[in-house]
């Protein structure tokens, strides 16, 4: 069970005013808020132990060493990745993904098949598409079906000999779709493709198994869990990190260097070239002690109701129309109302104090898929109330009063 009210005490940014009224803030897709022992933390490495690490002899390395290895053994038993040297800590799932993208560059060949879903998020799209530039390679689309879903029986037959590498988010940040990405790894299998997960929306909500899931790489942000921005993971089995080539050259990357022969360093550090965000990785640790402190199952099940509630609530509005109304979706809404701009309702509930995002999400495919150029975006976390929900679905009454 959630103690919501004691959980808001735990967020600082909650208590602040905007334009005078109360803040509601429903942009979590876009990112998170901070708890204080998250705060606290980064306050902390800059005051008491703010030295680089792995390289220095004196104990300020020492400690920020240790304290950033141990959020890394934290990652990996959030993700029950098997072993710890399995955990790249990156600047983001942006990060992540062109990692892995660039990585495969050394081992496509031309037409061979790359597979995409509809549902991504920009980021899981363009990097693949400069893959493809590279290679020759061939991007194919898993299509999507009008309630937001994936359509997964043209998967199966998009998925051949031919397929090398398939990407897919665990959930949509546009529309709050779970996809089914079990289905979609282990017939992936079937033809010794890699598959790999953007959990950049997913791991707010759902704690992901990467050993049950049996997936090749799962990537994510910090930020959208409660953590600070810039810092993110990337998992990925032994036997492909082994098999890609690093990503950056530099320092912390390598074994030897002479201007003869460089050899690299092994796991994780082949793939972490230069200083890294050293405070927001032992910060991402503080926040995924927070969240798990709070329960994923706890969490699940109350955002599951502040989305049924939300819902219920905004479908009394005439001519509002959510998108993705799948029955499997975390609590993102999505919605036009009529023929007014999403822009224009976005900036009337801000003078209300209530945070939303409008436009495209990053997902422009999906827009276009709909038609429209693009939505507004409600997205729940579990510090918000049913009665913040309220004072939001009466701000967008007035906005459709004001704007119609
Ligand atoms: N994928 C998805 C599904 C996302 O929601 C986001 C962030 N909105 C990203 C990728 C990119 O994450 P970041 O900007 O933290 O690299």
């Amino acid at each position: 069970m959630i103690n919501v009210d004691k959980i808001r005490e735990d967020f600082p940014i909650l208590k602040r005013t905007v334009h005078g009224k109360p803040l509601v803030y429903f942009d979590n897709a876009a990112t998170s808020q901070t708890p204080q022992v998250v705060i606290d933390t980064i306050v902390d490495y800059y005051s008491n132990y703010n030295a680089n690490i792995h390289r220095g002899v004196h104990t300020l390395s020492q400690e920020a060493t240790d304290k950033y290895e141990e959020a890394r053994v934290k990652i990996q038993q959030h993700f029950n990745a098997k072993n710890t040297y399995e955990i790249i800590l990156t600047s983001g799932t942006t990060h992540s993904i062109n990692m892995i993208a660039s990585g495969f560059s050394a081992l496509l060949e031309k037409d061979d098949e790359i597979i995409v879903s509809a549902l991504e998020h920009h980021s899981n799209i363009v990097p693949w598409q400069m893959l493809c530039e590279k290679t020759g390679a061939i991007l194919k689309v898993i299509p999507m079906l009008e309630d937001g879903s994936l359509d997964i029986e043209a998967y199966h037959t998009i998925v051949n000999q031919k397929t090398k590498l398939v990407f897919c988010n665990h959930v949509s940040n546009a529309l709050g779709t779970v996809n089914p990405i079990e289905e979609i790894i282990a017939k992936a299998h079937q033809f010794n493709a890699a598959v790999l997960i953007d959990g950049a929306q997913a791991t707010p909500h759902i704690k992901p198994d990467v050993q049950a899931l049996d997936v090749d790489f799962y990537v994510a942000s910090a930020h959208k869990l409660c953590g600070p921005t810039g810092v993110g993971m990337l998992y990925g089995k032994e036997e492909w990190l082994e098999k890609l080539p690093p990503y950056q050259g530099g320092g912390e990357m390598i074994a030897t260097v002479s201007f003869e022969k460089t050899t690299y360093a092994g796991l994780p550090h082949k793939f972490e070239a230069g200083t890294p965000n050293i405070c927001g990785g032992i910060a991402f640790g503080t926040a995924i002690d927070y969240m798990n402190s709070v329960g994923f199952k706890n969490i699940a099940n109350y955002e599951d109701e502040l989305l049924k509630y939300g819902t219920e609530q905004l479908l009394k509005i005439e001519g509002l129309k959510i998108y993705g109304n799948t029955s499997n979706k975390t609590a993102v809404i999505s919605f036009n109302v009529k023929e007014i701009h999403p822009y224009d309702i976005g900036a009337i509930l801000d003078k209300l104090g209530i945070a939303v995002r409008t436009g495209h999400h990053c997902a422009q495919p999906i827009m276009d898929f709909y038609k429209i150029p693009g939505t507004v975006r409600a997205s729940f976390s579990f510090y918000n109330t049913k009665e913040e929900i309220d004072v939001f679905v009466n701000g967008v009454k007035r906005a459709v009063r004001m704007l119609s």
